[in-house]
C-alpha cells in the first residue's frame, strides 16, 4: 500500500513534471474505479494543472477549477509515460498532458530539478493510473459539485506525519487521546495521516517499542522517542525513494525497510531473528531482542 513517503515522491515529481500544462485528455478504460460522471470527466479537458500534492494517503491534483483526488489502497500505483507506450493492465484512469513553456514550477521539489526522468517542456506526457484489484479510487471534483471522500473529512484525517506543524508538544497532546495498541495508534489516520503498515512496524523498530504495547503503558521519554522515530523514519525513506523510485513511479520500492516483511532475517540493528505475525489480515513484523 502506497504510504505517506511512497505517495510524497510521486507527487513532488509529478508537480515538477505537469504543474503549468493544460490536460489534453482525460479518459477511464476502468470506469469502476472513478467516482464521478463521463461529463465531468470531459470537463478536465483544457484545464492547466495548478499543483500536485499528497495528503495524508491521497494524491491530490489541483487544477484550474477541479480537483482531482486518488486514493489508492492497496495496489494502485501512478506511471509516468509517453503517449503512445503500451498501456498497463487494469488500468483504470489516463490523463494526457499537452506542452508548457513555462518550465517546472518554482516550488518543485530541488531534488527533481534537472533530472533524466522530467519530461521536455514540449512532450506530451501521461499519468496512468492503474488497480489490480480494483479497491482504489479517482474522485472528480467538480468546483461546483459537493461529493465527499470518504477519509478526507475533518474528523478523519489528523495532520500529516511529517507535517511542520506537529511538533513534540502538539503529538504529546494528540496521543493522550489515544491508549490502545502503538500499531493501531500509528496507523490511525485520525490520530496522524500516511502511515500504514509498512512504516508502522519501521517507526516502532525505530523508536525500540513492541507494535503491541498499550501507549497508555508508555513513559514519558517513551512517548517522545515514538515521535523521533516517527519523523526521522519517514525523513530517511524519502530521501531514499527519491534516488531509487524515478522513473518507475508505478513501483514500490521496500526492500530497504529494517524489519517489515523481513521475517525470519537478522534485526540490522542487535542481530536477533526478526518475528513476523499475522493479524487482523496483515503482517506485523518486529524484533524481539531489542524492542520493548
Ligand atoms: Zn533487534
Amino acid at each position: 500500500m502506497p504510504e505517506l513517503p511512497d505517495l510524497t515522491v510521486v507527487a513532488e515529481a509529478f508537480h515538477a513534471a505537469l504543474a503549468g500544462r493544460p490536460i489534453r485528455s482525460a479518459t477511464a478504460p476502468g470506469p469502476l474505479a472513478v467516482r464521478g460522471t463521463p461529463d465531468d470527466l470531459n470537463a478536465l479537458g483544457g484545464q492547466r494543472v495548478a499543483s500536485i500534492r499528497r495528503r495524508g494517503k491521497f494524491l491530490l491534483l489541483e487544477l484550474e477549477r477541479d480537483r482531482i483526488v486518488v486514493n489508492p489502497m492497496l495496489t494502485g500505483r501512478f506511471q509516468l509515460a509517453s503517449p503512445g507506450t503500451k498501456l498497463p493492465t487494469k488500468t483504470a484512469v489516463v490523463l494526457g498532458f499537452d506542452r508548457r513553456t513555462s518550465g517546472p514550477p518554482k516550488d518543485a521539489a530541488p531534488w527533481t530539478r534537472d533530472t533524466a526522468w522530467l519530461p521536455a517542456d514540449d512532450a506530451t506526457p501521461e499519468i496512468r493510473y492503474r488497480d489490480p484489484t480494483q479497491m482504489g479510487k479517482v474522485y472528480l471534483l467538480p468546483a461546483d459539485v459537493a461529493r465527499d471522500v470518504p477519509g478526507m473529512g475533518e474528523s478523519e484525517q489528523g495532520p500529516d506525519a511529517d507535517d511542520p506543524g506537529l511538533t513534540v508538544e502538539a503529538w504529546r497532546e494528540r496521543i493522550r487521546r489515544h491508549p490502545g495498541e502503538l500499531k493501531n495508534l500509528l496507523r490511525n489516520q485520525a490520530f496522524i495521516a500516511g502511515i500504514g503498515n509498512a512504516y508502522s512496524d519501521e517507526i516502532l523498530h525505530g523508536a525500540r517499542l513492541l507494535p503491541f504495547r498499550k501507549r497508555s503503558s508508555l513513559a514519558a521519554e517513551e512517548v517522545d522517542e515514538l515521535y523521533r522515530a516517527t519523523r526521522s523514519t519517514i525523513a530517511q525513506a524519502i530521501d531514499i525513494l527519491r534516488r531509487r523510485v524515478p522513473p518507475t513511479f508505478e513501483t514500490q520500492v521496500r526492500d530497504f525497510l529494517a524489519v517489515h516483511m523481513k521475517g525470519g532475517a537478522a534485526c540490522p540493528r542487535c542481530g536477533t531473528r526478526i518475528t513476523e505475525v499475522k493479524a487482523g489480515g496483515f503482517v506485523t513484523s518486529y524484533c524481539r531482542g531489542c524492542q520493548r
